[in-house]
């Protein structure tokens, strides 16, 4: 068994390590704010640098590129004291331009990097049943795959190009976006139709119109729960990539430039913390009703 590093430790993050450790490994964990070690029973860290140093694989999964960034190359960052040959695995979900960047650096260093975004919400990350679409070198991801297995139920290598499975990930999140439009415009529909919104979505959940946001996040919606698995800050950083990448690639992708939009407006009310189903709030301003129970 190799020795383990996890960094971050926020709702992914601890999901993740707790499962890591549930099947009989013991990682070392470092998170910056310290009520979040609460619960994990693992030995910590004093800092990325000292976890690097102590770890031949590292987990990461923090927020955006600037983050990851701090957690490895900063002062006190991961890789200066990782020996050669060990392995980063980045399971936040970052630009993949910024992943390339990523990738050669530790590769000076000897150090192999798998970007390895995961999909599958903070559910996904309790009940260790995640999607994981991996780029970078195949050796390195076949090395980390059997922990990696202790919290996902697929693991895909997209490509040995670096940020294949970060531009993986990006589809990932056009598809889901666009299906909380879908739900969202679905169950305004049905409100203003005077539907039992909860019999409707267990009509239609079981056909062609069925997905994992209509039957996870509708409930929720219908219940005006917007505690978040996923929050709305987080979604704007992962559609300004995937707009980014539409952009350098030459694609016009109107739809996720409208849901874009949306979050930016939800985001301006100051509603980026609540979780990225309340996007039915934005067509619920221009609609001027409320679906669902009362707040
Ligand atoms: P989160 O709950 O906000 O946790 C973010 C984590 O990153 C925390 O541990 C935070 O530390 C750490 N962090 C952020 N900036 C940092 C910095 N500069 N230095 C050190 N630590 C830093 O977010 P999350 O939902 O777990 O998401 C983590 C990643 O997974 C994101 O890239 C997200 O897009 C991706 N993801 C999330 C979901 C989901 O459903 N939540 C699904 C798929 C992918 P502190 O505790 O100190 O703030």
């Amino acid at each position: 068994m190799a020795d383990l590093g996890f960094i971050g430790l926020g709702i992914m993050g601890r999901g993740m390590a707790s499962n890591l450790i549930a099947s009989g490994h013991r990682p070392l964990v470092w998170n910056r704010t310290p009520s979040r070690y609460e619960g994990i029973d693992a030995h910590r860290a004093d800092s990325p640098r000292d976890l690097g140093a102590r770890s031949e694989i590292v987990f990461v999964c923090v927020s955006d590129s600037p983050d990851v960034e701090e957690v490895v190359f900063g002062p006190q960052g991961a890789i200066h004291e990782m020996a050669p040959g060990a392995v980063i695995v980045d399971h936040s979900t970052i630009s993949p331009a910024a992943t390339q960047d990523f990738s050669a650096r530790a590769a000076e260093r000897g150090v192999a990097w798998v970007d390895a975004p995961v999909s599958g919400g903070s559910e996904g990350a309790e009940r260790g049943t995640l999607a994981v679409m991996a780029g970078g070198p195949a050796e390195a991801l076949e090395r980390a795959r059997p922990y990696m297995e202790a919290y996902s139920k697929s693991i895909v290598h997209i490509g040995e190009e670096p940020g294949s499975g970060q531009t993986a990930k990006a589809v990932n999140q056009v598809l889901v976006v666009i299906n909380a439009l879908a739900v969202s415009e679905g169950l305004l529909l049905a409100d203003a139709a005077g539907l039992d919104l909860q019999t409707t979505l267990s009509a239609v959940e079981g056909g062609a119109a069925g997905s994992w946001m209509l039957s996870n996040r509708g409930p929720q919606v219908i219940q005006r729960d917007w505690r978040p698995g996923f929050t709305i800050d987080l979604q704007v950083k992962d559609l300004r990539i995937a707009l980014e990448e539409a952009d350098r690639l030459g694609v016009p992708m109107p739809g996720l430039a409208l849901v874009f939009q949306l979050y930016k407006a939800l985001q301006n009310r100051g509603l980026g913390s609540e979780g990225n189903h309340a996007l039915i709030k934005a067509l619920e301003e221009m609609a001027d009703r409320k679906v669902g129970s009362a707040e």
